[in-house]
Parts: C-alpha cells; sequence; structure tokens
C-alpha cells in the first residue's frame, strides 16, 4: 500500500514540474538585466579585489611603502602589485653595496649640486642606511660594515688635496674621519699600479646581500598580512566614484582591483603609467666571475671613477664588477634589460688588468638592471596633480639601497594622510614619518 502510495506520489510530481517548470525554464533565453560573466568570482571580489591601499611595484621601495603601511595601520587592506614573476627593476639586480658616496663621487656631487646640499644628501643617505638596518636586522640582509675603498686613478690624483676639507665638512655628522687614505691595501689587495695610485677608504660604508635584503622585506610584508600579486602589471590608475581602479592585464583579460588611494613605486617605469612625471632611466651592468682558483686578497667592496665602477667579493670565491655608464650615457639611458660589448669588454679588461692582473678568470654570469635619475638628484615622494589620492614614490638616483627604505617611509605617511583627508581612516599609530624631514 506504501509503495504505491510513493509511485503515485512520484508520478505527480514529475508531471508538475514537467508541466508547471520543466519547458518554460529550459526554453528562456531572456539574459536581460543579467550582467557578462565575471572574471572574479563574489569571494575573490570580496577577499581580493577591493583593498584599501594599492601599492605598485615590489622593488625596495613598494615593499617598504607597503610594510609602513600596514604597521601603521594594521587593518588596512594592502596589496602589492608587481609586474615581474620576480622584481625586475633595480632592487634584486643591484650590487648590494651600502654605499652613502665615495669620496671621489661627494666631490663630482658638490660640483654639480653644491657643497651644502651634497652634505645634506650624503646625511640623508646615512640616516636612510641607519634606518634600514634597525627596521629589518643587520643579520636577516647580510649586512657587513667593511669599510668601502675607493681606487684612485691617476687622473684623479689631484683630487686628494681636498680629502682634510672634505673630511672636516662631515665630521659635525660622523663625528669622525669619513674617508682615510689607505695605500698600503693597493699591495694587499694584490691590483695593479699602472691604473691606480692611492686608496681611500669610507669607513662608514660596507655591503650587504641584496637577495637576503629583499626576501627579508617579503617576509615582513607577508606576517603583516600583505598580499603581493607577481606577474601582475598595473595601468595607470583611474578616478571613478568608488574610489581608485587598477587594472591588471593578462592575455587579454582584465582584472580591476580598486582602493582608496594607491603608491605608485616603480621608479624608472614611472613615466610608463604618470608621463606627466618624468625620471630618466639609467641602465647599469654587472658581470660575476665564477669561482676564482686563488682566495681573493680583498674582503670588502670598493669603486672606482667618482662611483661608476664598483666591485665586490661574492660568496665561493667570486668577484662581481659592474658598472661603466659612463662610457655610452645615450645607450644606458634606457629600459631595455641587456648587457651591450661598450660596457662588458672594458669591465672584462678591469678584471684581467686592475683587478687580477694577468688573470683572464671565467665569466659564469651577466645581467643588468635600470635605475632612475630624478632631474635633482633627489627622492621624489608626491601626489600626481589631477589624479587624486595617487602618490608616487622613486629616484633613488642608484642608491637605493642607503634611500629606499625611508622613501617607503615618507610614501606611507602621505598616502595615509591622502587616506585619512579623503575617508574615515582607521587610527594612525604615533610612530608616522614627518615627510618634509
Ligand atoms: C646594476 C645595478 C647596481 C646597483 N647597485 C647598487 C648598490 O650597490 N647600492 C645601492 O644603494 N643601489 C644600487 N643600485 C640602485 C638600487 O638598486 C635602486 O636605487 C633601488 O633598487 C630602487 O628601488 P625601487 O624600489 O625604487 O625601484 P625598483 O627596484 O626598480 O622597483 C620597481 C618595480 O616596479 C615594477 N614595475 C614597473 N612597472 C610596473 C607596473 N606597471 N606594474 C607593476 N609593477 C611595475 C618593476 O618590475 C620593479 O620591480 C643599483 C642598481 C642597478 C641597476
Amino acid at each position: 500500500m506504501k509503495k504505491c502510495f510513493l509511485f503515485y506520489l512520484l508520478l505527480f510530481c514529475h508531471v508538475l514540474f514537467a508541466h508547471i517548470l520543466g519547458p518554460e525554464i529550459e526554453g528562456s533565453r531572456d539574459i536581460s538585466g543579467i550582467p557578462n560573466a565575471s572574471l572574479s568570482s563574489f569571494w575573490d571580489a570580496n577577499s581580493e579585489l577591493e583593498q584599501d591601499y594599492i601599492i605598485i611595484g615590489a622593488g625596495i621601495v613598494g615593499l617598504s611603502t607597503a610594510i609602513e603601511v600596514k604597521l601603521q595601520q594594521p587593518e588596512a587592506r594592502v596589496l602589492v602589485l608587481e609586474r615581474g614573476i620576480l622584481p625586475v627593476g633595480a632592487s634584486s639586480r643591484n650590487a648590494g653595496f651600502t654605499c652613502i658616496g665615495s669620496f671621489t663621487e661627494l666631490l663630482m656631487d658638490m660640483e654639480e649640486i653644491g657643497e651644502n646640499e651634497a652634505i645634506n644628501q650624503m646625511q640623508e643617505r646615512w640616516r636612510g642606511l641607519e634606518t634600514l638596518r634597525r627596521k629589518m636586522g643587520e643579520e636577516a640582509i647580510g649586512f657587513a660594515m667593511t669599510g668601502n675603498y675607493e681606487l684612485i686613478g691617476h687622473n684623479l690624483a689631484h683630487l686628494l688635496d681636498q680629502m682634510d676639507r672634505v673630511n672636516a665638512l662631515l665630521y659635525p655628522i660622523f663625528r669622525e674621519n669619513v674617508f682615510i687614505r689607505k695605500d698600503d691595501k693597493l699591495e694587499e689587495f694584490g691590483f695593479s699600479r699602472d691604473y691606480i695610485c692611492a686608496v681611500v677608504l669610507n669607513q662608514f660604508e660596507g655591503q650587504l646581500d641584496s637577495g637576503m635584503l629583499m626576501q627579508a622585506l617579503r617576509k615582513k610584508a607577508q606576517e603583516l598580512g600583505i598580499t603581493i600579486r607577481y606577474g601582475s602589471k598595473a595601468e595607470r590608475p583611474i578616478n571613478t566614484p568608488k574610489g581608485l581602479e587598477v587594472n591588471v592585464c593578462i592575455e587579454d583579460r582584465r582584472t580591476t582591483f580598486t582602493a582608496k588611494v594607491v603608491g605608485i613605486c616603480i621608479n624608472a617605469f614611472t613615466s610608463e603609467l604618470i608621463p606627466e612625471i618624468k625620471i630618466v632611466p639609467g641602465r647599469a651592468q654587472i658581470l660575476l666571475t665564477e669561482p676564482l682558483n686563488e682566495p681573493l686578497k680583498f674582503n670588502a667592496p670598493l669603486h672606482m671613477g667618482q662611483g661608476f665602477w664598483f666591485f665586490r667579493p661574492m660568496p665561493e670565491n667570486r668577484i662581481l664588477l659592474g658598472g661603466g655608464r659612463n662610457l655610452d650615457f645615450q645607450g644606458e639611458t634606457t629600459t631595455k634589460l641587456e648587457t651591450t660589448p661598450q660596457i662588458m669588454g672594458p669591465l672584462k679588461k678591469i678584471l684581467s688588468t686592475i683587478i687580477l692582473p694577468g688573470e683572464n678568470p671565467q665569466i659564469e654570469r651577466t645581467w643588468s638592471g635600470i635605475m632612475g635619475f630624478s632631474e635633482d638628484r633627489l627622492p621624489h615622494i608626491e601626489e600626481v596633480p589631477g589624479l587624486a589620492n595617487v602618490v608616487v614614490g622613486f629616484g633613488c638616483n642608484g642608491m637605493g639601497i642607503a634611500r629606499g627604505y625611508r622613501t617607503g617611509e615618507k610614501t606611507a605617511a602621505i598616502l595615509i594622510e591622502s587616506m585619512s583627508r579623503t575617508y574615515r581612516a582607521p587610527a594612525v599609530l604615533n610612530n608616522s614619518v614627518n615627510c618634509t624631514d
């Protein structure tokens, strides 16, 4: 009896649905009022697409900007967009010198921007380096205060007379002589005397491991809950009534992120997104030797020729050597990540004549990276005129290790200020940075 009842019930339901809903539902093609298929689901949109802060660029400046924003506003949603699978600017491609200025470089700066400004910049870089060491921890970034030696060629020997005067100018900041003659190192390090006649130590410089620095920044960012999306080339932010839209296009598919404020930290590439801001790209090329048979005689980084050439000891008894932009300024004003014979040839020659006279070490790897140079040679942290709530932070001018973190701190401070001006922002912690210092 029960079985019979169930059978008739099922039959009744089938007939009901087939007649009342079935043909109409299956046959309907009316899609008016339904938006086109979105690339992102409800879950994506909620968890990923809507941000408080978007930072474009995951170099030293972009990551430190994101870290500083999040440290001061732990509740804020912060997303970093980086176009490369690995960063493809300068931060992970540099030489890792914790440089604040070599002797002849400082003299050149004094001529170009005046004595006071050149000294100010040296102080700024020193403070920047202190900030980086304190914030990231020296061990985590492979920092070593080794000093940095400058090899003075015969053509620049006349400048050595100015060392006492320069040291006196720097004394109020460093309370010690920054530059010290160390000519005995020429013999000790085994360099050729054919081209070099003196050695000057800057005892306030050293070196770090740029890979460790980038890892430490990423780790810190991730610990704080910042999302970093690699392979995400961002387009120019667009102001909309809902806030700022930042599009990322991959294989013709567009993903639109929104944020209340956007920081652009793409250094040499700034003009690509913000053409109204001018920055000149400057490529630097590097070579790395294979492990050498004989142990290296020097254990600190070195500069030559007003900072244009640089080399340092590397793990497993290798030498990293780079620079030479001054040989082809025009050719090196580019964002192409290539190496050229005009620079690689002289680099190889320096290796076998000055650094390892008479030897012909094998080269394991070469690469280049792109620096960004501003007209006044200072970092720029500013709001973009006509693009509300967008801030750019760029222009470490080839000294991003010393200048990068502080540039990030200052960019974060302006972003937070911009957020509070326009929106009711989460409370700012008290340790914010004064942008004018
Ligand atoms: C070969 C070389 C050697 C150097 N040696 C030293 C040194 O020894 N000591 C020192 O202090 N400084 C050195 N520098 C300079 C230093 O590396 C830079 O000053 C510093 O890294 C700049 O950092 P940044 O974050 O401003 O820029 P970058 O590191 O260039 O970061 C910008 C990032 O933005 C990304 N980006 C660009 N466009 C977009 C977009 N549309 N969307 C998303 N992402 C985008 C890029 O891929 C890049 O990763 C060297 C530079 C080079 C090239």
